[in-house]
């Protein structure tokens, strides 16, 4: 039976600082056994990890990044799953330093209403997106449990044309297991909660209001196994603290969770402070570079190969495929990060007199700047002659695929047998739906290449069955 209140002694930074002091005394000879170690699929130490972050010799990098794309490879082939987010609530109690939602910021706050909610899921519908991350600010009286419940329900049950949401993983504040297990009942995919950093200093120094609370932040997991939810995603907001502690402090906790639960995080994201509305990057003395933050990437992808690693639009279009390359499974796509930006809710009320990217001090202000403003078709569009397929897959999550079952699946390697073929049918399932006509016919020789990938030939045989049923107008076939 897990208390609520817990301090969160299996962060221990002691113990982060002689990783980092061990990691930093490997020898070439050293660094080169912990890279082979890493394709064994096993994970890594955290002083293996500390090892690889301190790597400065371009050659022993660039192995480094070599194995980072053959272990993504292995694991996930050339799959990269899409997601958008959907910003319900900027009411906010807390007065984090780097975000623009915090409490001295004056302008209007907004919450949808649920028909805002029915409208802005159709416009991320029609792009082709099947699954929403979630998010809200922090504010118990002015976006509530209730409301977020209320919402995924209004969302699961918005459909526009052919287009339905079949995940949605939600990103709110730390919360209570009774609202964990509200979130549980109410069809939550992933839960997600940045820690923004590890360490505790820094930690007080950026937060005020109930989220400056480290302890009670740091074990939300453990409150959210215990409500019963056994998909969880982590991340770092990498700017606030030094990278190298941040990254091996996230390894102490996915091993911590993974030891005590017997499932690691199912996603780990790589948010990078961005420039918002009332902060200036200037002021935050541990921004990390793009050469870093692609280290930071590659060698958590060789620490812990079978966590789902994403990346945001936070990312400019160039870096992005750079990044991705380097072990990232997830991304999202045509994002916005204002309260109802998707359906123009605030440019409506002003009569469309207002440039969409200059919204501060307006209702629908960004919780942050994004890089990257393509929209979903053009990124997959660039994506396609690089061989990667997109994927909108949410099969595990509605088999019951979670948690336990899909470490035990993904760690045999079998869930690559459903995931390629199910790829594939979500694929054509755009192609039939969003796509426009340049990417329909980039995307001919990708199938065909993707469906070679598809074993044994009987299961490639009754994938093109499938693929054949969905261009006849059938819908939602995966295995
Ligand atoms: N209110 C929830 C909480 O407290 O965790 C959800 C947070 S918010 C909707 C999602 C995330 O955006 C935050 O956890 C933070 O890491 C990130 N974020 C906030 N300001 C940012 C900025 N200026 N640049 C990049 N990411 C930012």
């Amino acid at each position: 039976m897990i208390e609520e209140r817990q301090e969160a002694t299996f962060i221990d930074e002691q113990v982060i600082i002689e990783a980092l002091e061990a990691g930093k005394k490997y020898s070439p000879l050293a660094v080169r056994e912990v890279i082979s170690k890493s394709l064994e699929l096993n994970g890594l130490s955290l002083e293996e990890l500390a090892a690889l972050l301190w790597v400065d010799d371009p050659e022993l990098e660039h192995e480094v990044y070599t194995a980072a794309r053959k272990i993504k490879e292995q694991i996930y082939g050339k799959r990269i799953v899409f997601f958008a987010p959907l910003y319900v609530s900027n009411h906010c109690v807390n007065n984090c330093k780097y975000c623009a939602y915090k409490i001295d910021n004056d302008y209007p706050r907004r919450r949808l209403s649920m028909d805002e909610i029915r409208r802005e899921v159709k416009v991320i519908e029609n792009m082709g997106h099947k699954r929403i991350a979630l998010e809200a600010g922090e504010d118990p009286v002015n976006c509530p449990i209730e409301y977020i419940t209320a919402a995924m329900k209004q969302i699961y049950d918005t459909a526009s044309g052919n287009g339905t949401i079949r995940r949605i993983n939600v990103n709110i504040a730390a919360t209570t297991v009774e609202e964990y297990k509200m979130l549980k009942d109410a069809g939550v995919g992933t839960y997600v909660l940045f820690q923004e950093t590890y360490h505790r200093d820094t930690y007080s120094k950026v937060h005020c209001g109930p989220k400056a609370d480290y302890d009670w932040h740091t074990t939300a997991m453990d409150r959210a196994f215990a409500g019963g939810i056994d998909d969880v995603g982590m991340g770092v907001l990498y700017g606030l603290y030094d990278w190298r502690f941040e990254t091996v402090a996230l390894l102490m906790h996915a091993q911590y969770l993974d030891k005590t639960y017997g499932v690691g995080p199912h996603t780990i994201s790589f948010p990078r402070l961005r420039p918002a509305y009332g902060m200036s990057l200037d002021n935050f003395p541990y921004i990390v570079n793009d050469n870093d933050f692609k280290r930071i990437v590659a060698s958590l992808r060789l620490s812990v190969p079978y966590t789902g690693m994403i990346l945001s639009t936070r990312e400019e279009p160039f870096f992005r495929e750079e990044v991705v390359a380097l072990g990232i499974s997830q991304i999202s796509a045509g994002s916005m990060t204002g309260v109802g930006e998707y359906s123009g809710l605030d440019e409506k009320a002003t009569s469309g007199a207002v440039d969409d990217r200059n919204t501060c001090g307006r209702p629908d202000t960004p919780q942050f700047d994004v890089g990257d403003h393509r929209s979903l078709d053009e990124i997959i569009y660039d994506l396609l002659p690089e061989g990667y397929i997109p994927s909108f897959c949410t099969a595990c999550y509605r088999s019951g695929r979670t948690g336990e079952n899909f470490m035990a699946l993904a760690k045999t390697a079998h869930i690559h047998e459903m995931c390629q073929p199910n790829a594939l049918l979500t694929f054509q399932e755009y192609l039939c739906d969003y796509a426009s006509p340049a990417t329909r016919q980039r995307a001919v020789p990708a199938m065909e290449r993707a469906l070679m990938d598809v074993v044994p030939e009987n299961l490639r045989q009754e994938c093109r069955n499938r693929l054949e049923r969905i261009k006849a107008g059938e819908r939602d076939l995966y295995f």
